[in-house]
């Protein structure tokens, strides 16, 4: 059986996140959705919503389990019994991240294999922080994301304008 993990942070996850799942999930028997909480990032939803929006996002597919950690991907895999890290790419930037990212795991984790998935075409220019920009400033994110979390996105910048909080957006990569 072939275990596998795609992490994130999915602070929203939007289209090119449920590409990559439902792609990855076809060539496993198992896939686990991680949502960590990284402490390096500054995020607009909790690590409870955004565990939510990502069930509710992948509900449909079977073999999708979606689980919420923190600490090393590495060390979930090994306490999980998980084989293989999916990791989606989009443009020659993500792959020096990812390239470096994947061989840092290796050295700690020999075993875990990393599965870089190349982004779909309609993807290619899709980042959590791109969607949020956009909502931020009221514009339309129907075509980045489930309907259900351009309601919450709108909802959230929504709040954070009634707060006149300073909203972390472009300052982080993702
Ligand atoms: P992280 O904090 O790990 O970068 P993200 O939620 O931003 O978390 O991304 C999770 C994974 O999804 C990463 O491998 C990222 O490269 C991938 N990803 C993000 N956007 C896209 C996209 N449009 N197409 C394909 N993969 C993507």
């Amino acid at each position: 059986m072939i275990r596998a993990i795609f992490p994130g942070s999915f602070d929203p996850i939007h289209n090119g996140h449920i590409d990559i799942a439902c792609r990855a999930a076809r060539l496993v028997d198992e896939l686990i959705v991680g949502v960590y909480d990284q402490p390096l990032k500054e995020f607009i939803f909790s690590p409870e919503e955004r565990l939510q929006l990502v069930q509710e996002a992948l509900k449909n597919t079977p073999n999708i389990i979606v689980v919420g950690y923190s600490g090393l991907t590495v060390e979930y895999c090994r306490q999980n019994n998980i084989q293989a890290i999916v990791r989606g790419l989009r443009v020659f930037s993500d792959f020096e991240f990812e390239f470096r990212m994947a061989l840092a795991n290796h050295r700690l984790a020999p075993n875990v294999e990393v599965i870089a998935l190349i982004t779909s075409e309609a993807h290619t220019f899709l980042s959590s922080s791109t969607v949020r920009e956009i909502a931020s400033l009221h514009g339309d994110v129907s075509s980045m994301v489930p309907d259900f979390v351009a309601k919450v996105l709108y909802q959230r910048f929504d709040e954070l304008a009634a707060r006149k909080s300073i909203t972390p957006l472009m300052i982080n990569r993702d």
